[in-house]
């Protein structure tokens, strides 16, 4: 099946900073093999100016494709991707956090296995390749590796980076799941979930890293470690599917 259009989901929670700085950079990108853009940001109700800063964006970019939506209350980063997920009507989709740590330049890197025929799903590492990365915080690193290392024993999968915000999948693919995780865990419950599908073919590229810290508007903290723990036992060991 030739791929026609990405979906890009952005969660944003309190992102007026950046989200139209990241929403320029998808614009630059060309995507390989004349693929077009679908941007779906769902806006986990933020007290700042995320919906103004948005709003005004789309109006000076009437020609992109971009979808709003908001929610009433602030449920986490995974409820914010249930909704964006649900609206997705692009072939292929990819998670794109509201802020800077990752390169949309790259979109293409993932592509690449997909536009080949070979890939359902596909994860971008910061833990393999030659692309920057930048250095931060020592316990957050031994924290993903851990993490991984742990879902990989339950998956089955050897990932070297469980908990990458770049996951690209096949729409259908994941629309066919059901997710229950609304904040951080949603990253252990679709890896290991995924992983339990029949002859899924799941792949993995490096990518760089361009870490921001708590000061430059970082929310996952180190609850969500513990709760990425519990969701990988949960997934993992007691839920069959
Ligand atoms: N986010 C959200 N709702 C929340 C918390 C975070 O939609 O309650 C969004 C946030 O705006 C960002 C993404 O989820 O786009 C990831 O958040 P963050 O960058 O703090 O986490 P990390 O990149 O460390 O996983
Ligand atoms: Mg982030």
């Amino acid at each position: 099946m030739a791929i026609q259009k990405l979906s890009i989901i952005i969660p944003a929670y309190n992102e007026g900073n950046t989200i139209h700085l990241i929403l320029d950079k998808i614009k630059a990108v060309n995507l390989t093999n004349d693929i077009q853009k679908e941007i779906i940001i769902v806006n986990d109700c933020s007290k700042d100016n995320t919906e103004m800063a948005i709003n005004a964006y789309r109006h000076a970019n009437s020609e992109l494709d971009i979808q709003y939506f908001k929610h009433d209350i602030n449920k986490g980063k995974g409820a914010a991707l249930h909704t964006g997920i649900s609206k997705a009507t692009g072939e292929y989709l990819i998670i794109q956090d509201a802020d800077l740590e990752y390169d949309p330049e790259e979109y293409n890197d993932l592509l690449k296995p997909v536009v080949a025929g070979f890939a359902d799903v596909v994860y971008g590492s910061r833990f393999m390749g030659s692309n920057p990365h930048r250095i931060l915080f020592f316990w957050h690193t031994i924290g993903n590796r851990w993490l991984t290392f742990a879902s990989n024993m339950f998956s089955n999968l050897n990932l070297t980076d469980m908990e990458t915000c770049y996951k690209l999948f096949n729409t259908q693919i994941i629309q066919a799941i059901k997710l229950t995780e609304k904040r951080f865990g949603f990253e252990p419950e679709i890896t290991i979930k995924i992983s339990r599908i029949p002859k899924i073919r799941i792949y993995e590229v490096g990518i760089s890293y361009y870490g921001r810290t708590y000061d430059e508007g970082k929310k996952i903290g180190w609850k969500d470690g513990v709760r990425a723990i519990y969701c990988i036992l949960k997934y993992g060991l007691f839920k069959a599917r």
